[in-house]
């Protein structure tokens, strides 16, 4: 057997002993839903984002649901949504029976170009959809004017966003509302989990209410055991004890975790810079400050071909990759059927899906992996040639 190369994944979740003794300790209780560290992970993460109020959910996704479902839309609504992104945020759309109307990247960052979304705004229009791609925020600015000028709501996809801050204001704050996401690859984890945030606390506690059945009053605000009333519809869509004591201590090393992710990207970023056949996204100037979730290299057409290839050479050199997203959203099957987007529709969201490779810049990883990544792909870029 050959030895194993060292092993550099996409994505590791940083657990350490204070996480396994929170979490431990919820177990020796008698709460496991319902109780103070939900409470306390809220104040915490509104803490860190400097501002708004934030409303613990199930994950990024249930969060994405429920801002939507809160503003009513259904049928006939139409909410503009970015076709370069993950699934979540137009599923999100689609459960309340609106409809997407996707619009295409700008090619040089990824994120949904304001111009194309004031093009697809029609009397239909309810909602913005805005995804910060790959933590770099989206021109906020620009996509604000847009929702003020025909009064529609502003939901930022916040999946990739916690340490993403534009003219420092934290993304989530720069809209109406955001979704963060706690899933094991994302910034910081509770296995599954999420957080709404919101500058409003009147949509926070709406949203309080409708992530938990539509009850009327809260365990703590009952003041006899298990008698409330319903006054809405609601989900369960709560966040439970367990995942809330991890969050609590995943979020004290959030800062120390983005410092690595910049200090990685920087230095991958350089390495790549030495590769003639790949391109990098747009890394944003002083305004914006990204949470650098990973560093996509935008294969050039004549090497794009060989991008599985590429990936499985780089496997083998113990390199984990990703990608963001495997295709476009109005390419994927569900979508495709259902509006009927011909391939070349979104063509620079589908170039950034179709020729990119995701490289890792995770705390799990120290400088020399960058250099190692680096030097790997240019490896499997020459040794894939035919
Ligand atoms: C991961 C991800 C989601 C889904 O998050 P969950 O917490 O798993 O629901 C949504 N949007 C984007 C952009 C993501 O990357």
């Amino acid at each position: 057997m050959p030895d194993q190369p060292h092993q550099r994944p996409f994505g590791l979740p940083s657990i350490g002993r204070e996480e396994i003794e929170a979490v431990v300790s919820v177990l020796q209780g008698p709460q496991l839903v319902h109780g103070p560290r939900a409470k306390q992970f809220e104040t915490d993460f509104a803490a860190f984002c400097k501002g708004g109020t934030a409303v613990s959910v199930s994950s990024c996704t249930a969060g994405l649901h429920l801002a939507y479902f809160d503003r009513g839309l259904g049928p006939g609504d139409e909410v503009i949504v970015p076709a370069q992104t993950h699934v979540a945020t137009a599923h999100a759309v689609e459960f309340t029976g609106a409809s997407c109307v996707f619009v295409d990247a700008d090619p040089r960052s990824g994120n949904v170009d304001p111009d194309a979304v004031a093009a697809a705004v029609t009397e239909r229009t309810r909602a913005l959809s805005v995804v910060h791609y790959l933590g770099l925020p989206a021109e906020m600015t620009a996509i604000n004017a847009v929702a003020a000028k025909h009064d529609l709501l502003v939901v930022e996809d916040c999946a990739l966003a916690l340490g993403s801050w534009l003219d420092g204001v934290h993304c989530g704050l720069l809209g109406d509302l955001g979704a963060f996401s706690f899933y094991p690859v994302k910034h910081i984890t509770t296995a599954e989990g999420g957080m709404v945030l919101t500058r409003d606390a009147e949509t926070a506690a709406r949203i309080t209410r409708k992530k938990a059945f539509g009850v009327d009053r809260t365990h703590g605000e009952r003041s006899v055991p298990g008698v409330y009333d319903v006054t809405m519809l609601g989900f369960n869509y709560r966040m439970n004890e367990l995942a809330a004591a991890l969050g609590i201590e995943q979020i004290k090393k959030a800062a120390g975790f983005l410092q690595a992710r910049a200090e990685n990207t920087r230095i991958l970023r350089a390495a790549l810079a030495e590769i003639d056949e790949i391109e990098l996204l747009w890394a944003g100037d002083k305004r914006f400050v990204s949470s650098h979730y990973c560093t996509a290299a935008i294969l050039s057409d004549a090497v794009a071909p060989r991008r599985f290839e590429i990936v499985a050479r780089l496997k083998e050199a113990g390199i984990g990759t990703s990608v963001y997203y495997p295709r476009a959203v109005p390419q994927m099957t569900y979508y495709r059927e259902k509006y009927g987007h011909p391939a070349g529709a979104f063509p620079h969201a589908e170039r950034i899906s179709n020729q990119s490779i995701a490289l890792p810049v995770g705390p799990h990883l120290a400088g020399e992996d960058m250099v190692a990544i680096a030097a790997a792909l240019k490896t499997a870029i020459r040794d894939s040639a035919p």
